[in-house]
């Protein structure tokens, strides 16, 4: 049950400075703490499960902050142990190419992934900022096969206005599923959504996010092993139309 789940009630009172320490900026002199983080998340894995994906783009996107977001209570604190492993592993290690001269939006590996306990279905907009979101993914989702379960899915009309609420004009959407009959659900719920556009096949297949999210989730490791097939779907966040 997600009912001991509590909530910000906006997001400017979420404390991320606890998700990413290193973000975190200059103490206060009053308090001693700071609860000011130096740039915002902006991407979201929905539905994490064990981090597989976020591990992943960690070194692929080390501007961005990334966050997790997984409705588990042992699953996400496996994934918080995680990363705090990680990170005292890496300590002391600069992030990036050495050659380049440090940058300050940058930290020490594994700095820029976190985990959060959430159900995603409710209360999204408590967490983030109307255009916070560059990337959302969506990988592997539960797929409620039966039809009074649809409900259930994480892709609907009025999630996708929420998906399409948080995103950034320009951001993308990333699906992928081994159930045909969901990925061909996902599919019509966001083409019909006047807010996102389907990318195409070629700017899928260039798109590093893609190879990454096909091979580094436990679920698509699992497909793999069962000569199973991953269907992928992208779709990107619209501009809305101005009103005169
Ligand atoms: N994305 C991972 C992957 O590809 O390996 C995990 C996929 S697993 C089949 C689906 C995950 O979504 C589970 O870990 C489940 O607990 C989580 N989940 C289901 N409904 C959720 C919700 N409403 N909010 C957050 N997480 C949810």
């Amino acid at each position: 049950s997600d009912h001991d789940l509590k909530y910000p009630v906006s997001p400017a009172d979420m404390d991320w400075t606890q998700h990413y320490p290193a973000f975190a900026e200059a103490h206060d002199d009053d308090t001693g703490v700071s609860r000011k983080i130096s740039k915002q998340v902006s991407v979201a894995d929905i539905g994490c499960g064990f981090g597989g994906l976020l591990f992943a783009l960690s070194p692929k996107l080390p501007d961005s902050l990334i966050l997790g977001l997984e409705i588990r209570t042992s699953v996400t604190e496996f994934v918080q142990e995680k990363v705090k492993a990680l990170r005292k592993q890496h300590e002391g290690i600069e992030a990036g190419d050495a050659a380049v001269p440090s940058i300050a939006s940058r930290a020490a590996p594994f700095q820029n992934v976190s985990c959060l306990r959430a159900n995603t279905m409710k209360f999204l907009p408590n967490l983030f900022l109307k255009a916070q979101l560059s990337s959302i993914f969506l990988c592997f989702p539960d797929p409620h096969f039966k039809t009074r379960k649809h409900k259930q899915r994480i892709v609907s009309t009025s999630l996708a206005s929420e998906y399409a609420f948080v995103m950034r004009p320009g951001g993308k959407i990333y699906t992928i599923t081994d159930v045909e009959d969901l990925h061909l659900w996902m599919v019509e719920h966001l083409a019909a959504h006047p807010s996102f556009d389907r990318v195409s096949d070629e700017e899928v297949e260039g798109d590093v996010c893609v190879a990454v999210m096909r091979t580094e989730t436990e679920e698509g490791k699992k497909v793999e092993r069962n000569g199973g097939t991953k269907h992928v779907a992208v779709f990107r966040r619209l501009p809305d139309p101005e009103w005169v």
